[in-house]
This record gives structure tokens, C-alpha cells and sequence, in this order.
């Protein structure tokens, strides 16, 4: 199979841009999908970028019984000069692998799929939006697709991907979140499916996120599964502490997401000549920081909001009030940079962003 395969069928109806200074996340979608077929005798084929629109599945089919899924999630930037950026989609492309590998997907071919996206890009380039703080949200899936009840690996899957334009995630700059540590549900444990995006790791930490958000907290940080001692992560972020000068995150355990914007930190924060670790932390240690005066920034990582900065952490009875719930300056740097150079503001010597042809 090649890229010449494509089949390519453009709407008759498109659709009306939304407001770009009234976007919510995940609201509206464009006018075209990428869907590509498999089955066990074909392998992967028949992939076309076709009208946007509702989908038909069998009831028995495997997705909704059993939970055959795995997705990503990435962004294309437009820049002051009207070009269009993707972000490392090449992380997010071996991520999808080895999300597919740990749910018994069969593969896709990453550089196949991603030049399948750019050609959707290409297509879709008028939705990219421009004003300050808003992208293309691109959101790649695969799920089983087989009409069958039986409890095994489908034969059949169905790969898309959709587009969505999506605003500024703080419209009223960059603030810190109230996060609530979570002591009685786990989101993943070690040799569980953490480490993969896949759908039910979100049904699964829903719970407690309804938890946090009754007691008045945004986002659940999550301890490890088997001694709820060890920090993971925090909603669907990857978290980092500056404590006395060192910047630590958790160490991948086999249960933390491993997102391409904590990789990216981890390798701005090396380059700046900044003290940094992958280890694991506990959040007694946490505690024991924050006690002594040591605990002097938190935040989380993720496409979504790039960097989150926590405010407060709630642990139990503990209450800890990080920078005076301000945003660190570490925070702020690594916002800037990196947001800069995913719209090309700035230099990228790094070779982290890829430009769409016009
Ligand atoms: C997607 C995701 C992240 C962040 O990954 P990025 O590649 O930085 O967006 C972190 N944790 C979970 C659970 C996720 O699903």
C-alpha cells in the first residue's frame, strides 16, 4: 500500500467557520475525515479522506462491548507567516504504535499515517484558526469495528482521523489549578494499559475527577496503584515539581503516559542547564518539601494546555499553597518556549516542528 491509494472526495457543503474568539474545545469539527479500513486477510487499506459525518457500526461491533480503542492527540499551529506547523507528530505517530501493540491493534505504518495527515491538512488548511492561543486539534483514532460478541482481538478495526479547531485553553492567560490527591481509586497500575491512550483509562478515572470537582478541585493527581505512596500524573498531564532548585517528575513506571510535551521539557530544561530527574517521588516527599520551604513550583504537561500550573495540592487534611498560587517563572519559560516555537515565533533548533505544504 502507498500514499497513490488515496481516494480523495471533497464535500459539496462546507461548512461555515466558527466565531475563532469563541471556540470550545472539541465542539466543532471540518468539513473532511481521513478513514482507513483493516481486516486480517487485507491489512490495512482503502484509506480516503471523505465528507465529514456520522458513521455506521453494527451493534455487536467489538468497540462497544470490549473496549478495543486507542487514540492521540496533537496540534498544527498557524504562524505569523501563514504556515502551517505540526508538533513532533512523529512522537505521537510511535506513541499510536505502541498504544496498538498494548490493546492487540494491529499497527499502522507511522509514515504512512502521517503523510495520510498532511494531505487532510492540506485540504483542511483554511480551518487552521489564527488568532493568539488557538489550533487545530487533530485527533487520530483506531477501534475495533468486527460485528461479533466474541471476547478476543477483532478481525476487522477502523482507523480516522478528525479535526477540530479549538481556542486559547486560557483565555484569560495562563492561571493555577486547584488539583485534589486521589487516595482511594487508581487510574492504572503497572502492566495495566497506563502507559497506552486508550479510552478506558479515561472511563476509569472519571470517578474520581467527579470526586475532585464536588469538593471544589480541578484536576485528580493520581498515586501509584499498589502503595498510593508515588506520584503519577495528574488528569490526563504528566506533572513536574521544582523542589530546592531541581526540577523531578516521575519516572515512566509502566503505568504514566508517556506525553510528547514532558519530553519535550525534559529536553528544554536540559539544554537551559537545569538540575533535572526522572525518579520516583512520593508525595510524602512532596509534603516534606512544601514543609520546609522547598516545594517552590508544580505543574502538569499535555498538548491541551501545554503547561498547567498547580496553585494548590490537597492531600488528605494537607492543604499546600504552591508560589502563592502564582505561576512560577519556570512555568512561564517553558510556556513561552515552547508555544513560540509551536507557532513558529520563535526558532526551532531542535527540529521539533513539521510544516504542512501549501
Ligand atoms: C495524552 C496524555 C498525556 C499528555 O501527553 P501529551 O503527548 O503531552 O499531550 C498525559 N497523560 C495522559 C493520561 C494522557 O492521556
Amino acid at each position: 500500500m502507498s500514499h497513490s491509494d488515496l481516494v480523495i472526495v471533497k464535500t459539496k457543503n462546507p461548512k461555515p467557520k466558527p466565531d475563532p474568539n469563541r471556540l470550545a474545545f472539541g465542539k466543532h469539527f471540518t468539513d473532511h475525515m481521513f478513514v482507513m479500513d483493516y481486516t486480517r486477510d487485507k491489512g490495512w487499506h482503502h484509506p480516503r479522506i471523505i465528507p465529514y459525518g456520522p458513521i455506521t457500526l453494527d451493534p455487536s461491533a467489538m468497540i462497544f462491548h470490549y473496549g478495543q480503542t486507542v487514540f492521540e492527540g496533537l496540534k498544527a499551529y498557524r504562524t505569523e507567516e501563514d504556515k502551517i506547523l505540526l508538533f513532533r507528530p512523529d512522537k505521537n505517530m510511535q506513541r499510536l504504535s505502541r498504544s496498538s501493540l498494548r490493546i492487540s491493534i494491529p499497527p499502522l505504518d507511522e509514515e504512512l499515517v502521517l503523510s495520510y495527515l498532511k494531505e487532510l491538512l492540506h485540504i483542511e488548511q483554511d480551518w487552521v484558526p489564527s488568532a493568539e492561543g488557538t489550533s487545530l486539534y487533530i485527533r487520530p483514532f483506531v477501534f475495533a469495528s468486527e460485528a461479533n460478541l466474541s471476547a478476543v482481538p477483532a478481525n476487522e478495526y477502523t482507523f480516522i482521523i478528525i479535526l477540530s479547531p479549538v481556542g486559547s485553553y486560557y483565555p484569560e492567560g495562563i492561571h493555577p489549578v486547584s488539583i485534589y490527591v486521589e487516595e482511594v481509586f487508581t487510574r492504572a497500575v503497572r502492566g495495566g494499559t497506563g502507559a497506552a491512550k486508550t479510552a478506558g483509562n479515561y472511563s476509569a478515572s472519571y470517578i474520581a475527577q467527579e470526586k475532585a470537582a464536588k469538593k471544589g478541585h480541578t484536576q485528580v493527581l493520581w498515586l501509584d496503584a499498589i502503595e498510593k505512596k508515588y506520584i503519577e500524573e495528574v488528569g490526563s498531564m504528566n506533572i513536574f515539581f521544582k523542589i530546592n532548585g531541581e526540577v523531578i517528575t516521575p519516572a515512566l513506571s509502566g503505568s504514566v503516559l508517556e506525553g510528547v510535551t514532558r519530553m519535550s521539557v525534559l529536553e528544554l530544561l536540559k539544554d537551559w542547564g537545569i538540575p533535572v530527574v526522572e525518579r520516583k517521588i512520593s508525595i510524602e516527599e512532596i509534603k516534606k518539601a512544601y514543609e520546609n520551604g522547598l516545594l517552590e513550583e508544580a505543574f502538569g504537561t499535555g498538548t491541551a494546555a501545554v503547561i498547567s500550573p498547580v496553585g494548590d495540592l490537597n492531600w488528605n487534611e494537607t492543604k499546600m499553597v504552591i508560589n502563592h498560587r502564582q505561576t512560577g517563572d519556570l512555568a512561564k519559560k517553558l510556556y513561552k518556549t515552547l508555544t513560540d516555537i509551536q507557532t513558529g515565533r520563535q526558532a526551532d533548533p531542535y527540529n521539533w516542528t513539521f510544516p504542512i505544504d501549501e
